[in-house]
């Protein structure tokens, strides 16, 4: 995942860039003390001291030691309200800088340690074998699980199966273990198959019989779940999610608070090369929009910027119910130990100080952002499907219509509802019943992409958030859903049966404001209902 030649390469980039515009920023400094002389005003030392931190930073960031270390000297100078006037010592010490610039180009730079990419999960064809030799059976299978997004190939003997594997390697493979070759056929193709292999593929047995010895022999061969007839697809098609496991994983979205574009570039481009996703921000007052539109699972946080300091930021940031457990994480040329702790109690979660290791910053940005990322799942899910919970996904339409009010561009609403399902309830018990819910939950997931925002709204009612997705992409979508979800098979002991929906969609740019854009989302799921069902309609103006 990273490549640290190119990282590297990138940062030298930088670095270069730095160095280059140095005789600029020496020149700044330098106006910046002149302006002060003259006016002796506050806000003219605070800028000058402004100046004189970024070049502590900086340096320190670029691996200009020398420069970092006199830019300091300067800084501490100023802190002191008595020492600060003391202008034959500020000379002097601008003069340290001068000098320390002149080095800077000279000065050896450290190269970074390689730095160890996170454990992202890749995303793998979701194929998956099937091994029957009954004709019927092995069709209705493939047919569910292509319902459920998986691309099902059949095979009537050993040979065809061995032969397809050579071919192309699947996520899983379903195996009849009764063939008419005799024995245990089915388990022997696997075990052959898979003992040619590094990593073997995930299998699942299937069988009419459930004896201890069928069931040692698939184990032993690697199967990984053991299924009788008749078969619950419910239960199968969970054990080849869990099998397969396509689940990718989002990258970890950081928001990076820094005054210096090159210095926030550098911690961009580290983070990046990880495998996590970055937005920048170089004005305080930007900050509480990009909260809002990035939705970042961390802060990073300069400390020192105009207007308004980090630990000042950090603490109108928790000031805010929504973000109170958003970790924000200093990063900052600040070696004072006082400094540092007031910050973590102004609330900051830690306190990171330049120069960082990449390593170490991925690795510490890394860690936070995954216990967050728990931290959220957990509190926002709905625990029966694993879905955002109502209130969650309310706060997510809010968001999302704020975004098409300020941005343009088009949202669907959609609103579900299980048909009938009292009857199911009432028919099979409520165990089945919620399987079936379950198995609209899984649908909706494999369904729709990444972006899209699916909430369970209560009971058997469902919604669903549709970014840039204009009305007729998003009513072709759904009913593609509807279909698939009336094509499924459940299951209740012996007993088959299937279920319908019904749906409707409202969308942006018809209605501005949310409360109107549910409302008739609702309206036209109550239309669907009253129409005859199993069906989903939109509302168009
Ligand atoms: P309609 O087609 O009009 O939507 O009919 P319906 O029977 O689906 O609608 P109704 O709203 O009358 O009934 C919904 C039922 O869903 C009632 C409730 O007991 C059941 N239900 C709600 N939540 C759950 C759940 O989590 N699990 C199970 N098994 N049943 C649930
Ligand atoms: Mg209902
Ligand atoms: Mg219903």
């Amino acid at each position: 995942m990273v490549d640290n030649k190119q990282l590297q390469a990138q940062l030298e980039a930088l670095r270069e860039n730095f160095i280059a515009k140095l005789p600029e920023r020496l020149a700044a400094l330098e106006a910046g003390l002149e302006t002060w002389r003259a006016s002796g005003d506050e806000a003219a030392l605070s800028e000058f001291h402004r100046i004189a931190h970024s070049l502590t930073g900086a340096g320190a960031t670029f691996g200009c030691e020398l420069l970092s270390t006199a830019a300091r000297a300067l800084e501490r100078q100023l802190v002191g309200v008595d020492s600060a006037r003391d202008f034959a010592a500020l000379e002097a010490l601008l003069e340290a800088v001068r000098r320390a610039v002149d080095e800077a180009k000279r000065e050896d730079y450290v190269k970074p340690e390689p730095v160890v990419a996170l454990p992202l999960v890749k995303h793998e064809a979701r194929v998956v074998y099937i091994l029957e030799e009954e004709a019927a059976e092995r069709a209705g299978l493939a047919r569910q699980l292509e319902h459920f997004g998986y691309t099902a190939q059949v095979f009537a003997t050993p040979l065809a199966l061995k032969d397809a594997v050579a071919v192309q390697r699947p996520a899983a493979m379903i195996a009849e273990i009764t063939l008419t070759a005799g024995g245990l056929a089915g388990i022997e193709v696997v075990r052959t198959i898979n003992a040619e292999l590094e990593a073997p593929i995930p299998a699942i047995f299937v069988s009419s019989h459930g004896d201890f010895e069928a069931r040692l022999e698939a184990m032993r061969a690697g199967g990984r779940a053991y299924f009788t007839k008749p078969l619950s697809i419910e239960a199968l098609v969970d054990m080849v999610d869990e099998l397969t496991s396509v689940e990718q994983k989002q990258p970890y979205h950081v928001l990076i608070v820094d005054d210096s574009p090159v210095q926030a570039e550098f911690y961009a481009k580290v983070l990046e090369q990880a495998g996590m996703a970055t937005d920048v921000v170089c004005d305080s007052m930007e900050v509480s929009d990009a909260l809002r539109d990035t939705a970042p699972e961390l802060v990073l946080m300069d400390m020192y910027m105009p207007y308004c300091s980090g630990v000042e930021l950090a603490a109108v940031i928790r000031q805010q119910p929504a973000y109170l457990g958003l970790p924000i994480v200093f990063l900052s040329a600040e070696t004072d130990r006082h400094a540092q702790l007031e910050a973590l109690r102004l609330g900051g979660d830690d306190f990171l100080t330049k120069p960082i290791q990449p390593a170490e910053l991925v690795a510490s940005v890394g860690v936070r952002a995954e216990r967050y990322r728990l931290l959220r799942s957990r509190m926002s899910q709905d625990s029966l499907t694993g879905l955002l919970n109502h209130r969650r996904l309310m706060e997510s339409l809010d968001k999302e219509m704020a975004r098409v009010q300020r941005h343009g561009g088009a949202l669907a609403f959609v609103m579900l509802d299980i048909d009938h399902f009292k009857q199911v309830n009432d028919s099979y018990g409520h165990a089945v019943g919620d399987r079936v819910i379950m198995s609209l939950a899984r649908l909706l997931k494999q369904r729709l992409r990444n972006t899209d925002i699916i909430g369970r709204y209560g009971g058997e009612e469902f919604a669903v958030i549709l970014p840039e997705c204009p009305l007729p992409t998003a009513t072709q979508l759904m009913d593609e859903i509807r279909q698939h979800f009336a094509g499924l098979e459940h299951c209740a002991g012996e007993r088959r049966f299937n279920v319908t929906l019904s749906g409707g969609i409202a969308a942006c740019p018809a209605f501005t404001e949310v409360g109107e854009l549910r409302a008739a989302a609702d309206r036209m799921l109550y239309r669907a209902k009253h129409s005859g069902r199993n069906r989903i309609l939109a509302y168009t103006p």
